[in-house]
């Protein structure tokens, strides 16, 4: 068996891997798609200590860091099922079953999608779902934020600082945020919302240009010029094979403590797919180191 098998190849799975590589224990890591949401970024100016980076260079360096130690890597893999016996036992879509002292589950999450026209084809063009990431790309525009739940108004707040001008549009007859977030939104001079209306579809040449709303019940479209849509209707963990092994709470990520542990003894979890507050890139690496310090800390001790 392995002493810790990791799942996910994103920044918390490989900082995951390599933390328990370096105490000189067997290792393994197993990953449905390796580098994680980074393959899908375009710049990173927020990773402290490389002032940039693109997301796909990032996974590459990721996976050279990772080859420097003996870590068993299995790409193209993925988990499905996951049971606590003497051993942990994770069996994988193809079959296998691999076994294993210890378990870091890092598989990450994926952004709501909203499914309308335009947005696949401009996404980083224009198309962005993380304002701490991709604000200042367009500072001094304006923009919309699509979605007015808690996320979409911190996000509409945020961005308010820096571009000129925001619109957020909600589905819902009105927005579903905290009243104190409303409450600030609404002292902002540079923001407008507009509730019951459907984005039916992004629009743009070689960048964004623009989005068309519908105000819900009528017919007629409405255009209304930006330079940038940030999607903010959820972010969804991937931990629905994990749903009867693990505690989740209602947004289906995995309840870990300050030690990343979750309630299965010798089972931990690290990065987006756990309730930490936030989701980065430098957090997930510091959660996957986490996880793997207090997996070795669990052998040692069992
Ligand atoms: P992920 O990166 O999501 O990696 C999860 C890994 O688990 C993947 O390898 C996946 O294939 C694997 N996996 C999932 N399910 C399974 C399974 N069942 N079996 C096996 N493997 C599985 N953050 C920043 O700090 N700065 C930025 O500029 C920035 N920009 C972003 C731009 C975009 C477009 C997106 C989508 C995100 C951005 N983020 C940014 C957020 C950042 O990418 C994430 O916080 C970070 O990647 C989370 O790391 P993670 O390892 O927890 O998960």
């Amino acid at each position: 068996p392995y002493d810790i098998l990791v799942v996910g190849g994103g920044p918390a799975g490989v900082s995951a891997a390599i933390y328990a590589a370096r105490k000189g224990i067997r290792t393994g890591l197993v990953a449905e798609r390796f580098g994680g949401q980074p393959l899908e970024t375009l710049g990173i100016e927020n990773l402290i200590g490389t002032p940039y980076i693109e997301g796909t260079q990032l996974a590459q360096q990721l996976k050279e860091h990772l080859k420097k130690y003996p870590v068993d890597i299995m790409n193209l893999h993925r988990a499905v099922k996951l049971e606590k016996k003497e051993l942990v036992e994770l069996s994988l879509e193809n079959g296998a079953v691999l076994k294993t002292k210890a378990i870091i589950l890092a598989t990450g999450a994926h952004w709501r999608d909203l499914g309308v026209p335009g947005e696949a084809e401009f996404k980083t063009k224009g198309v962005a779902y993380c304002p701490h990431c991709d604000g200042p790309l367009f500072a001094g525009k304006n923009i919309a934020v699509v979605g007015g739940g808690n996320s979409g108004i911190e996000a509409a707040i945020d961005l308010a600082g820096v571009v000129a001008h925001v619109t957020v549009l909600e589905f819902l007859p009105e927005l579903k945020a905290d009243k104190v977030l409303q409450e600030r939104l609404a002292r902002l001079k540079n923001v407008t919302v507009l509730t019951n209306v459907e984005t039916k579809a992004i629009r743009g040449t070689d960048r964004v240009t623009g989005l068309d709303y519908q105000v819900r019940g009528q017919s007629d479209l409405t255009h209304l010029e930006v330079a940038g849509v940030f999607i903010q209707i959820g972010l969804v963990p991937n931990t629905d094979w994990l749903a009867d092994t693990l505690e989740l709470n209602s947004r289906g990520e995995i309840i870990t403590d300050k030690a990343e542990s979750t309630v299965l003894d010798g089972v931990f979890a690290a990065g987006d797919c756990t309730d930490s507050r936030y989701k980065q890139i430098i957090i997930s690496m510091g959660s996957g180191a986490t996880a793997a310090l207090s997996a070795f800390d669990y052998l040692i001790r069992n």
